[in-house]
C-alpha cells in the first residue's frame, strides 16, 4: 500500500506492558501512546528502565512471557491491531512490515552460519527467492549498507567482522524485505564514536532513499538532535514530553527533559573547551513495583510543588503537538 509522507502508519495507544515477579507487578510500560508517521525519524529517549525498549518489544511482540505481559492498549499498524492478530500474521509483519535492530548484533546473528546465509534466508522466507537469487540479493544488500568487498564478506561468519560491520549486517537483514518501519534500539551504543557516526549516516541515507520510517531508541540527546524529526521522552513507564525535535530543544517544558539536556553533551559541545557544565539528574527512577501516587518524577524534580506528590499529572498539550505531563504546564486541559 502506498502511503503519502506524513501519514500515520503506527499508532501505539494506551499500551500497558507489566512484568510479574515475587517482588510485585512492575509497570514497565504504563499507558504509553504515540504515533509514527510515514518517512519520519521518531526518537524515543529516556534513561534505562524508562520503558522505551519494552515499548518496542511490545510492538514486535518479543516481550518474554512470563514474566512479561501486554495487559492493555492497542498497537495499530495500518489500522490493524497487532495485539489481536494471529501469530502467523505477526510473523509476516515482522520483517516485511516492521523490522528491528538491537544494540548488540551478536545476540541476533547466528555464529554458525555465514552472514550471506543469514541474509539470504530473509529473502527466501519473505520473498520466496531461490538459493542463488537470494545469495545475490544478500550480496547487493551488503553493498547497499556500504560493506567493502561484499562478494567476499558474504561468505564470512559474524565473528570475522568488526562490531560496526556486524551492525551493518543487522541493518542489511532488517532492510532486506523493504520494511515500512525500522525500529532501532540503541543501535550505536556499543560502537566507538567514529563507527557510531557512520552507522547513523547510513540510517539517514536509507531513510532518504527508501523513505523508511525509523523509531530510534536512545539515551543520547546528541543522537536525537542530529537524527530525528520528532521526539518522545519517557520516564518510569510513561511519556512525559513529546514534540518536534527543534521545538523540544528550543522550548523544553518538562523538568526531566531539562535535566537530560543538562546531563548529556549536545551537538558540538562535546569537548571540555566548550565548557559545557554537565550535571547529573540527582536521585533514582522510582521502583516500577512501587510507584509514587503523584508525579513519578517528584522525588527528583527541582521544581516539585505540593500537588506533585498528591496527584499524578496528565499528558496535555495546546494542540501544536508539543505535549507535556507536568503540573507546571497543566493549564490547558486539552489531551494533546
Ligand atoms: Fe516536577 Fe511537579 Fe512537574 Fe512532576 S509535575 S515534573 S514534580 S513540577
Amino acid at each position: 500500500m502506498t502511503i503519502p509522507a506524513g501519514q500515520k502508519i503506527l499508532s501505539i495507544q494506551e499500551l500497558k506492558t507489566y512484568f510479574y515477579s515475587h517482588q510485585g507487578v512492575a509497570r514497565a510500560v504504563d499507558g504509553v501512546s504515540f504515533d509514527l508517521n510515514k518517512g519520519e525519524v521518531l526518537g524515543v529517549v529516556g534513561e534505562s528502565g524508562c520503558g522505551k525498549s519494552v515499548t518496542a518489544q511490545s510492538v514486535m511482540q518479543l516481550v518474554p512471557d512470563p514474566p512479561g505481559k501486554i495487559v492493555g492498549g492497542k498497537i495499530l499498524f495500518h489500522e490493524k491491531n497487532l495485539l489481536t492478530l494471529p501469530q502467523k500474521e505477526i510473523r509476516k509483519i515482522r520483517g516485511s512490515g516492521i523490522a528491528m535492530i538491537f544494540q548488540e548484533p551478536m545476540t541476533s546473528l547466528n555464529p554458525v552460519f555465514t552472514i550471506g546465509n543469514q541474509i539470504s534466508e530473509m529473502f527466501r522466507i519473505h520473498k520466496g527467492y531461490g538459493k542463488k537469487q537470494a545469495l545475490l540479493a544478500a550480496t547487493e544488500m551488503l553493498d547497499r549498507v556500504q560493506i567493502p568487498s561484499p562478494h567476499k564478506r558474504v561468505h564470512e561468519y559474524p565473528h570475522q567482522l568488526s562490531g560496526g560491520m556486524r551492525q551493518r549486517v543487522m541493518i542489511a537483514m532488517a532492510l532486506s524485505c523493504d520494511p515500512e518501519i525500522l525500529i532501532a534500539d540503541e543501535p550505536t551504543t556499543a560502537l566507538d564514536v567514529t563507527v557510531q557516526a557512520q552507522i547513523l549516516d547510513l540510517m539517514q541515507t536509507l531513510k532518504r532513499e527508501y523513505n523508511t520510517a525509523i523509531q530510534l531508541i536512545t539515551h543520547d540527546l546528541g543522537v536525537i538532535a542530529e537524527m530525528t524529526d520528532r521526539v518522545v521522552v519517557m520516564y518510569a513507564g510513561q511519556v512525559v514530553e513529546e514534540a518536534k525535535t527543534r521545538e523540544l530543544f528550543k522550548n523544553t517544558l518538562h523538568p526531566y527533559t531539562r535535566g537530560l539536556l543538562k546531563s548529556i553533551p549536545v551537538l558540538g559541545k562535546r569537548t571540555a573547551s566548550d565548557r559545557q557544565e554537565l550535571t547529573e539528574i540527582k536521585g533514582m527512577i522510582p521502583s516500577l513495583t512501587n510507584l509514587p501516587k503523584g508525579c513519578r518524577f517528584s522525588n527528583r524534580c527541582p521544581q516539585a510543588m505540593d500537588i506533585c506528590t498528591q496527584q499524578a499529572p496528565e499528558l496535555t498539550g495546546d494542540g501544536s503537538g508539543h505535549n507535556v505531563r507536568c503540573w507546571l504546564h497543566n493549564r490547558i486541559q486539552d489531551h494533546g
